[in-house]
Order: structure tokens, then sequence, then C-alpha cells
């Protein structure tokens, strides 16, 4: 609404279309024009209804009422008309523009619809930050900008150093509890389990994660030897469940099985839900049946062969007994994530190797790059601790899918799936 203690002239001349306004800028020039009433004074109310301009305006008004008293009404109805009209030609307007953007944003989609958006986010080379040059960016950013860019940030707490697929736990570096594992990321592998594979009670329990691991690898096995032998013996274990394991051992087979055999409360891996002990339950025909060592020969081998394409490693080999500290185990396996593991098999190293040779790699400077069967590729990265409670992981915005791990020891190991199609330095 305008204002109406704002004089007249002034309200004549913004609101009148071109012809029309005449009272307003008769009163303001001072001058009147043929026909048109004579110069009034410049007051705020205009008076004397029946004045020409009072008729001018009321020819231009509502048709409500006429020559009404006092004049801010005569006003109101002017600037009712005058309103009808910019109205209708705002609508008009409005339509207009409404179709130029209409055009313009369908314009744009079929232009946008031809980038390849995969090419504009690709990290060329397989190297995105060792080559930064050659990723495809937009309009010119500074470095600032680019590492902004293509690069998204998770945040980690520095509990999450004791946890994740990769941690290393051995006789030196002790698996830290949480009272709430069991239900939230520790479940029954009888309840999750396909049929590609037994258990030994039904009462096993592993990482939700190592589940699915193994029921991918169990099918892969069956499918390849038509085998469905192959027993989960062993799986999660408590603080007391592991106390409990090295007390049977220690009785049965005495003191020196159980230290060579059977880590002391605390650092067995089997706290961590990634480890899995394997037995073979063979069923005969006379219905009898028999259960056998997993002694990782024949048929078996194909686990200890394919074993790092869904995670998982041979965690006691017969070559590494003096850097792992435990005698050749043929039965135990260790999930660490498919990016981890295929890493693992490649360099030919043992956990305890891996997490050293890690810190070779960081986000920024060299990558250590693998590649799986199906042709999925994985960039490996160390990221120390910062010993804050919080703090910001990198990860490439081109990451299909990454896994941060914390080793348990000082810092946080980083598999991430990249691009396909690239290709490899290593
Ligand atoms: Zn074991």
């Amino acid at each position: 609404m305008i204002i109406m203690n704002q004089p007249n002239n002034m309200r004549g001349q913004r609101q009148a279309p071109p012809g029309r306004q005449n009272t307003g800028y008769q009163q303001r020039s001072g001058s009147a024009r043929p026909g048109q009433s004579a110069p009034k004074p410049r007051s705020g109310i205009r008076t004397g209804s029946g004045t020409p301009s009072g008729i001018h305006r009321s020819q231009n008004a509502g048709p409500r009422r006429q020559n009404s008293f006092p004049s801010p009404t005569v006003t109101r109805r002017q600037s009712y008309a005058h309103r009808v009209r910019r109205k209708q030609r705002n609508a008009v307007t409005g339509i207009a523009v409404f179709l130029i953007i209409m055009i313009m944003v369908s314009l744009l989609l079929l232009v946008v619809r031809d980038i390849n958006w995969d090419v504009v986010f690709s990290d060329k080379n397989h190297a995105p930050f060792q080559n930064k040059e050659n990723i495809v960016y937009g309009p010119d950013l500074t470095p600032e900008e680019r590492d902004a860019y293509v690069t998204q940030y998770v945040t980690v707490s520095a509990e999450d150093v004791y946890r994740g697929h990769c941690i290393l736990v051995n006789l030196e570096h002790e698996y830290h509890f949480r009272e709430d594992e069991v239900g939230t990321e520790i479940f029954s592998v009888y309840k999750n389990k396909t049929g590609s594979y037994k258990v030994n009670s039904g009462k096993e329990l592993l990482h939700i994660d190592t589940i699915h691991a193994l029921n991918d690898m169990m099918d892969g096995f069956y499918a390849a030897t038509g085998s469905r032998d192959i027993m989960l013996n062993s799986a999660y274990r408590t603080y007391e469940g592991q106390q409990n394991t090295y007390d049977y051992y220690e009785r049965e087979r005495g003191h020196e099985y159980a230290e060579a055999y059977v880590q002391k409360p605390g650092f067995s891996e089997h706290h961590t839900g990634y480890a899995c002990d394997f037995a073979v339950y063979q069923e005969y025909e006379d219905g009898s049946s028999a259960m056998w060592s997993f002694d990782g020969k024949d048929q078996y081998f194909w686990i200890d062969r394919n074993g790092s394409q869904y995670g998982f490693i041979l965690r006691y080999s017969a070559s590494k007994e003096d850097i792992t500290g435990i005698s050749y185990e043929s039965w135990h396996y260790r999930y660490v994530g498919i990016g981890n593991a295929l890493a693992i098999t490649t360099m030919g190293v043992s956990l305890e190797e891996y997490v050293t040779n890690t810190k070779s790699y960081s986000y920024d400077g060299d990558r250590y790059y693998v590649r799986a069967d199906d042709g999925k590729e994985y960039a490996i990265y160390y990221v120390p601790a910062n010993g804050k409670a919080e703090q910001q992981i990198p990860i490439p915005s081109t990451a299909i899918d990454y896994d941060i791990s914390g080793n348990n020891v000082d810092g946080f190991i980083i598999a991430v799936q990249i691009g396909t199609g690239h290709a490899l330095q290593n």
C-alpha cells in the first residue's frame, strides 16, 4: 500500500501510467495543460472534490465511490485502478520471464547431459594426488579449492585407531574390548550364513563384515569345488573365552603347546571377530562322519589361493613364524578387507610387516595400488594418528568405496576402491 502521508503529486508520478498522470505532474510542475486543472497548492491532502482534477481522478478510479472526502480515499481508488493494470502487466511480464528461464534451463540440461562426468571426476593415471594437473577441473581454481574439490574428509576418533578390519592384534598389541560389541558388530554366524559351509556348535560369533565376506568366499569355494565340507571351528572369543581356550590346551597338551599356538587373553586375534579357524567335516554315505584338521591342501588350497579376493589372509604362514611369533596355522584365516588382503598377498608380507610397510604410503605422496580378479582396483595409504580426540581422514572424492581401519598401533590404513580401467603402475 502506498504511504498516505506522501505528497499526492509524488504518488501520481509513480503510479499513473503515461498519458494518465496529469494531476500530480501539473501540481508539481505548476503549469496547467489544456483542459486540465490549474495548479493547486502542494498540499499533502487534496481538497475540493468536484474540481477538474477531482473529476479527472474519479474517471480513473474504480466504480465504487466517487468524489469521496477526504481525498486520500480518492487516491486510494486511483491506486486501485493502477494496481489492477500493473498486476496485469506484471503477470504478462512474469509469464514471459518464466518461459525464458524454462528455455534456458532446457538448453542447460541438454548441455549437462552430454558431459561425461566420469571423465570430469576421474583420477587420470590412477594417482590424482601425484598428478594433480591431470585432473579435469572446472574453471580456474586455486590449489586450495582444487584439494577441496577432489577430497572428502571423514572424521574418526582417537579410539578408532583400535577399531577396523586391519587392526594388528598380536603378542605386543593388545585388543581393546568394547562392551557393546556383541550385538552391534558381532553376530551369530549360524543365523547369517549361507549353505556353502558348516559351523561347529552354532554358537560361533563373528564381526558382521567377516560373516558377509565368509559367505562370499565359501560360496565361491563351493562353486569351484562342489564341496561344502569346510566348517567354521572357532571364531570370536571373549576375554574369558580365550582364557578358557588357553587353559584347555595347557591342560590337554602342555604349557609348551599352549604358548606356541594359543595367545594369552587380550592378545588373540579371535577377540576381533575377524579371525576364523577352519576344520573339515565330512559325512559319509554309511551315515558316519569325520572331522579333520584344515591343512589347506588339495581342493582346500583354493582358500589360500583365492582368500584375498574376498578379504582374507592366511594369518600365520610358515615363512613368517619369526615375525608373527606364532607357529604355522594352516587353519587360521583373518579378514582384513579386500583392498588390504590383496595388498598383503601381493607384497607377500605378514600383517605385522604390512602395518609397517603402509607407513611408506600417504594420501599426498605415493600410494600402493592393487587390482582384484574382478577388475576392482584399490589404492592404499596411511594416515598417522594426530593424538587428538578427533581427526579428519582424507578420501579422494573419486573413491567408489573406502575402508578406513585403525592399525591398533599408531594410525589408520585406508584402502580406497578407485575407478576401474586404469593402467596400474605396479
Ligand atoms: Zn585361530
